[in-house]
């Protein structure tokens, strides 16, 4: 299976609008991050996790052709304001586009998106077809089984995932008891890491390292990253050999 980074940066995305700051100014295009999301790609199914409003420009960037589904971590804009960006897809496959989610994440789509949910949408609606999925649970779409478990976003439950032994985890501060055996005896795991300062909702940099240090990943990549953390080239230098800074375009077989 192969997972390719479609974005690995916060909910205002890096650069920043309007912002002069060193990251934001930086030449380096992996400090240039769009909003957080991920592809799974296996022989038989593609699966995208979460749709922001960098959908269209990701889409594009990644030259993806076709969806068989999606998946939504949560309700947040940046993870989900992005879904009318699928209608080319949905017009090319003929078929309505299958989105997974828990209840609450639904619920919300079909307000925000109420013109696709109406008696009669207009022709050029984006048809989605809501598949609820309760948490903890299985994922199971052709040939991708993932285990979905609850991690805290401040105090908003929002998807993690398990596939064999690589976990995404892409908005939280905190894992519940319950969820901790979902991230023992990882090869990969892929957190959110704001910024150095502390956040209530996200994971700052000293968070992620003693997350690492109590589970012992093989490998962690570092996702949802501010214009408050480092320069890319600084993570490099700075972090252990185990711990990467993910970036946009970066792909991982595993
Ligand atoms: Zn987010
Ligand atoms: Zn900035
Ligand atoms: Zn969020």
């Amino acid at each position: 299976m192969t997972l390719r980074f479609l974005g690995t940066g916060t909910s205002q995305g890096v650069p920043v609008v309007g912002c002069q700051c060193q990251i934001c100014q930086s030449d380096d295009p992996k400090d240039h991050r769009l909003r957080s999301s991920i592809l799974l790609e296996t022989d038989l199914c593609t699966l995208l996790v979460d749709a922001g409003p960098d959908l269209r420009h990701q889409l594009l960037r990644a030259e993806i052709d076709h969806l068989d589904a999606v998946f939504l971590t949560h309700e947040h804009n940046d993870h989900c304001n992005g879904l009318d960006d699928l209608r080319p897809l949905i017009f090319r496959q003929k078929k309505a586009m299958p989105i997974y989610g828990e209840s609450r994440v639904l619920g919300q789509i079909k307000n925000r998106f109420a013109y696709a949910f109406a008696k009669n949408p207009y022709p050029g609606a984006p048809r989605l077809e809501l598949c609820e999925l309760e948490i903890p649970g299985i994922l199971d779409i052709s040939d991708i089984k993932a285990e979905i478990f609850h991690v805290l976003h401040g105090k908003l439950p929002v998807a993690g995932i398990r596939i064999g032994d690589l976990a995404y985890i892409t908005d939280a501060h905190t894992i519940p008891e319950e969820s901790t055996r979902y991230l023992e005896n990882l090869d990969v795991l892929i957190i959110n890491c704001l910024r150095h300062e502390k956040h209530y909702s996200h994971m700052n940099l000293e968070e992620v390292l003693e997350l690492v240090e109590n589970f012992k990943p093989k490998m962690t990549y570092l996702t949802h990253i501010s214009h408050q953390l480092s320069l890319h080239s600084e993570l490099l230098a700075d972090l252990p050999q185990h711990v990467r800074p993910a970036y946009d375009g970066l792909s991982l077989t595993f």
